[in-house]
């Protein structure tokens, strides 16, 4: 069985891990390619596939029998190409989602749709921010030149933002780390997105201890229902096999 999974968290790595160890799949992980791939114990492609059109060309051309889209839950446009290549060369699609997190009572989360109004809802005095958002998106902060910005990101990068500091390191990052993090740089504000991965919840659970404010970007819509849902890795391996070669279900 050949399985196409799209990547780039931690719970495609650790579906790799499963499909390296399982009999009869001949797994492929996707990375978008920009970042250093990380490794991994199944054979790796890198880079677009050009939009939906190109990723069901390569499906048809790699006689993939599965796709599992296990990228990040806020990287939308994937998905929506994963679930079009999908319907049109009839390929199950397994969706490996992990779910989000979920408020407390006594956090204090300012839970907002898009990064244009997590930037709005820092507010109009200056404030010293903490962006652990990634890099594609720094650009809405721009709108807000005022804050300090403390701007942790995997790969160095320089922002278009006056008051700035970077500091690059790809996680996990523990929960005493990221509170002596906070407290070190005086951190008022924290914007994360809600992404659900235990790998970064450090920031979230020290901001809970130490009665910090978070604004927090909501996930984007999810696509239109083609595909199963699976929360863990081990459950979309279940889906995966579940399926078996396409071959062999059209009776070929
Ligand atoms: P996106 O906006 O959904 O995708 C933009 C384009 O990047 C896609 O149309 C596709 O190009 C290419 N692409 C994305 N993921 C790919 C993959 N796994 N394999 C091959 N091509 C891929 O995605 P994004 O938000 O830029 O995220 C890019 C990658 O970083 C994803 O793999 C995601 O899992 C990972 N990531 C994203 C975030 C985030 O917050 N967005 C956080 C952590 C990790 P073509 O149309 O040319 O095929």
């Amino acid at each position: 069985m050949r399985v196409l999974v799209l990547g780039g968290t931690s719970e495609a790595t650790a579906l790799a891990a499963l499909l390296a160890a399982t009999p009869g799949a001949e797994a492929i992980m996707s990375f978008a390619g920009r970042t250093r791939a990380p490794s991994s114990p199944i054979p790796l492609r890198s880079g677009g596939f050009g939009g939906a059109e190109g990723l069901w060309q390569y499906l048809e051309a790699e006689g993939i029998d599965v796709l599992v889209d296990a990228t990040h839950p806020f990287a939308a446009q994937i998905s929506r190409n994963a679930e079009i290549a999908a319907a049109r060369g009839n390929i199950p699609l397994v969706i490996l989602s992990r779910p989000g997190w979920m408020r407390e009572p006594q956090d204090r989360w300012t839970e907002v749709p898009d990064m244009a109004a997590a930037a709005a809802a820092i507010g109009r005095e200056t404030r010293r921010v903490f962006l652990a958002i990634g890099r594609l998106q720094l650009a809405a902060f721009e709108a807000a030149p005022q804050h300090d910005y403390l701007i942790r990101t995997i790969e160095p990068i320089a922002p278009n933002l006056p008051h700035h500091r970077i500091i690059a390191a790809r996680g996990p990052f523990d929960v005493e780390a990221e509170e002596r993090l906070l407290r070190d740089e005086k951190i008022d504000v924290i914007v994360a997105k809600n992404s659900g991965a235990a790998a970064v919840f450090g920031k979230i659970a020290a901001a809970r201890r130490l009665g910090l404010p978070v604004i927090m970007v909501e996930r984007p819509a999810e696509a239109s229902g083609v595909g199963v849902r699976a929360a863990h890795p081990a459950e979309a391996l279940a889906l995966i096999l579940g399926h078996g070669p396409r071959a062999a279900l059209r009776g070929v």
